[in-house]
């Protein structure tokens, strides 16, 4: 069977080689990490760095196609292999406009699709003048943020300088802060042929900066989720891009959409697609990487997913009791295989199904409360 290669093994790695596999193909997986969650279901593990030259020819020499899991993999290093023949998605140019949100939001706002108001902040020159048009804001650096990392709520000139300062004037982004009325997500998927199809849109709450829990069909009018919809493909048009697409969405009051960020992979917030769709986001990036037709992304049944963070285990690493979760019908339990249960680490998910998002989340939410 051909061999399809991933640079990223963690849990989105793993999920991507359980997906391979269930098609027949082979799997060799580039991380640095001995114990990446992607290796136990990797035919071959390269543990070398992202830009090692033997690790890059070995996936050369050995892969159909390759793709990447890791938002910060070296673009470069895509782009040399994609330099030597092999099909790569998505393309390096692609994940390095994700990897910065000022190439990020610059490229979208000139796709004619809307952002939150942002100036970027290359230097402390840059948040001399007036500042109205982004204040009350979020300074985020530009670069290697994720989960919230990286990101300093301001209110005034002073405390921007003062952030600025703290993010230790690396480059950044002041964007204005928006009053959300709900965020959703699209994952949605290209192939070489252009064509697309879109997952629905999740509903997500965050905790502590992290994806608590996205709901599934969002709670959102027929109207806007068909423009999410649309406005996730137009993106995906613009960039030419091939593969799996994460858009996240701010919902604003009076209906509007603006784009928050993207991520040039499959997204926690489509965790919900392992079991509520027929065809799951990993599945969807083995076909679009293989140049095979895209599968069907209907829900079945409404689905809650909910994150497992290290905080969920014991003080000592003891794993939590499964019993109330494993008991519940219509629950699914997925596991990374991390051995370390450090607090804010993302460790498994549960999809919850049920006849209606509400009663999904309700469930969710009890089987929440008792595993503590
Ligand atoms: P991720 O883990 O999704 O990659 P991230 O660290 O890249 O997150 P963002 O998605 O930019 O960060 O922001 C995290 C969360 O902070 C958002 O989901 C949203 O709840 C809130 N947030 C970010 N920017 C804004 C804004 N301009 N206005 C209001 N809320 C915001
Ligand atoms: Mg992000
Ligand atoms: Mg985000």
């Amino acid at each position: 069977p051909a061999m399809l290669g991933i640079l990223g093994g963690g849990q989105l790695g793993r999920m991507f080689a359980v997906a391979a596999k269930t098609m027949g193909y082979r799997v060799t997986v580039l991380d640095p990490d001995a114990k990446a969650p992607a290796a136990d279901f990797a035919d071959v593990h390269i543990a070398r760095p992202y830009n090692d030259p033997d690790a890059l020819a070995e996936l050369v020499r050995t892969c159909k196609a390759i793709t990447t899991e890791f938002e910060n993999v070296n673009a470069e290093s895509m782009r040399w292999l994609a330099g030597q023949g092999v099909p790569v998605s998505p393309s390096g140019d692609c994940v390095a406009i994700a990897q910065d949100r000022v190439a990020e939001k610059t490229f979208i706002r000139n796709a004619g699709l809307a952002t939150a108001p942002f100036l970027p902040v290359q230097t402390a020159a840059d948040l001399e003048g007036d500042l109205s048009d982004y204040l009350p804001g979020i300074l985020k650096t530009a670069r290697l943020g994720y989960d919230g990392k990286g990101q300093v709520r301001v209110k005034t000139v002073e405390e921007a300088r003062a952030a600025l300062s703290d993010l230790k004037h690396q480059p950044c982004v002041l964007e204005k802060m928006m009053p959300l009325v709900a965020e959703v997500s699209v994952i949605v998927t290209r192939t070489r042929a252009g064509e697309v199809t879109s997952f629905p849109p999740a509903e997500n709450e965050h905790a502590g900066g992290i994806l608590d829990v996205s709901i599934v069909p969002a709670r959102i009018g027929a109207g806007i989720t068909e423009r999410a919809r649309s406005m996730a493909m137009q993106l995906a048009e613009a960039l030419d891009y091939v593969g799996v697409l994460a858009v996240e969405f701010f919902i604003l009051d009076g209906d509007e959409l603006v784009i928050n960020e993207m991520a040039p992979r499959p997204h926690n917030s489509g965790h919900y697609t392992l079991d509520a769709t027929l065809t799951s986001q990993f599945e969807q990036q083995v076909r679009a990487m293989c140049g095979l037709y895209p599968g069907k992304t209907d829900l079945l049944k409404p689905v809650v997913m909910v994150n497992l963070l290290g905080d969920t285990w014991g003080a000592n690493g003891a794993e939590p009791n499964w019993d109330v979760l494993l008991t519940a019908p219509n629950t699914k339990l997925h596991l990374y295989g991390k051995t370390e249960a450090r607090s804010g680490r993302k460790m498994g998910h549960f999809n919850v199904l049920a006849d209606s998002a509400d009663a999904a989340l309700e469930q969710a939410q009890a089987i929440k409360d008792m595993l503590g």
